[in-house]
């Protein structure tokens, strides 16, 4: 069976194109008694930005905190606050961040439509009631989220997404000057998320002329906004993680993710530079990956932590091998279908313990 997938509906590109958002949701808006949530990141509680979104009288800010990523308790929490604002459905969530508040943004849209917790959804395709109209406007680019079918949580037992067709977002609003003020080390580590995700897409089994086209050109846009540089790098970043996104979308990742999120779900290591953190490490899968990598880490004089693992207790050590091997079609792309003959528990142990 070839993969059926959603994509976006609706996607506006360009710089300032942030100002379109009134007249994007005055379509939304169906009566005066309609209501729009602001679902932002709360860096931007005192920024120039504040003042730009586009709020009428009922509309509900929250402004999001992403010091850790999401979790599926906030999640929860957050559906709370919104279903106690007034009892009717908001008439759109509108996620303004990076991928940690657009994941937020995706995830209340479903819940608020479905019963439970999020971590009752979080695995492939449980969600049963369509989402509440849901936007994304990326402030870090990187990640994918604003192109992907999941949203990635952290729950009780797993760090794991909701993965569904519902979970697209309906419309994205690119704009690449709100991606300018971003702190550089954090540009890059987000940055590099997608350089490895079209370096994992693109040596991986589940590669197709789909997920080559998309990931070529991503990497070819990292290319350029790494290692050259120029001034409309914000573009290039933007468009390379919309594409490296869609590379993923109809292929995979790789043993690199596979790893970061058993670092994560341990150590609360962020995506971003948790992956630089593993991929540091995965010449034997990804030479020449690598190299580019420590190259383009060499030219923004970036430095990776070390030694988080080492000294690390037993049972931790054993719960970060579990949560990577859940992890099965991540392995079966990196290394085919015999994957597990080849990466055994040992080996998954001695390579967290070098990092
Ligand atoms: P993030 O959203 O976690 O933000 C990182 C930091 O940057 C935060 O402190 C945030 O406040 C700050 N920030 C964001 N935009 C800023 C700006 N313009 N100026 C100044 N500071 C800014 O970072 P991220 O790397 O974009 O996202 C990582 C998250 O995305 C993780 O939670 C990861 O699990 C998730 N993710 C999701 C997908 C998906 O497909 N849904 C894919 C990959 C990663
Ligand atoms: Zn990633």
């Amino acid at each position: 069976m070839f993969r059926n997938f959603k994509m976006i509906s609706r996607v506006v590109f360009g710089r300032g194109c942030f100002n379109q958002l009134d007249d994007i949701l005055a379509d939304k808006r169906a009566d005066d008694n309609s209501f729009v949530v602001f679902l932002v990141d709360d860096v931007f509680e005192n920024s120039a930005l504040k003042g730009r979104l586009p709020v009428k009288d009922r509309d509900l800010i929250i402004w999001v905190n992403v010091d850790d990523e999401p979790k599926t308790s906030y999640v929860d929490a957050l559906t709370k606050q919104v279903k106690a604002y007034v009892s009717d459905l908001p008439a759109g969530i509108i996620g303004i961040g990076g991928g940690s508040t657009m994941d937020l943004a995706k995830a209340v849209s479903l819940m608020l439509t479905n019963p439970g917790s999020a971590s009752d959804y979080q695995g492939w395709d449980l969600i049963k009631n369509p989402a509440v109209y849901h936007a994304g406007i990326p402030t870090l680019s990187g990640t994918g989220a604003e192109v992907s079918r999941t949203t990635v949580l952290t729950g009780p037992e797993k760090k794991l997404g909701i993965n569904s067709d519902h979970t697209v977002f309906d419309q994205i609003i690119l704009d690449p000057e709100l991606i300018a003020g971003a702190p550089a080390d954090q540009r890059f580590y987000t940055g590099m998320d997608t350089y490895i995700h079209c370096v994992e897409s693109l040596n991986g089994t589940y590669l197709n002329a789909f997920s080559k086209a998309y990931g070529e050109k991503s990497i070819d846009l990292c290319r350029e906004v790494f290692l050259d540089g120029g001034t409309d790098s914000d573009d290039k970043l933007m468009m390379a993680s919309y594409c490296g996104g869609m590379s993923i979308a109809y292929s995979q990742v790789g043993v690199c993710h596979a790893l970061s999120y058993g670092l994560s779900f341990v150590l609360g290591t962020h995506h971003g530079i948790g992956n630089c953190i593993v991929f540091d490490y995965l010449d034997e899968y990804y030479p020449e990956g690598v190299n580019e990598f420590r190259r383009m880490m060499e030219k923004h004089g970036i430095t990776l932590p070390r030694n988080l693992v080492a000294g690390l207790e037993e049972d931790k050590l054993d719960k970060m091998t579990d949560v990577a091997l859940v992890l099965e079609p991540l392995w079966e792309n990196a290394l085919g279908k015999d994957w597990k003959k080849i990466m055994t528990r040992e080996k998954i142990k001695a390579m967290y313990k070098r990092m």
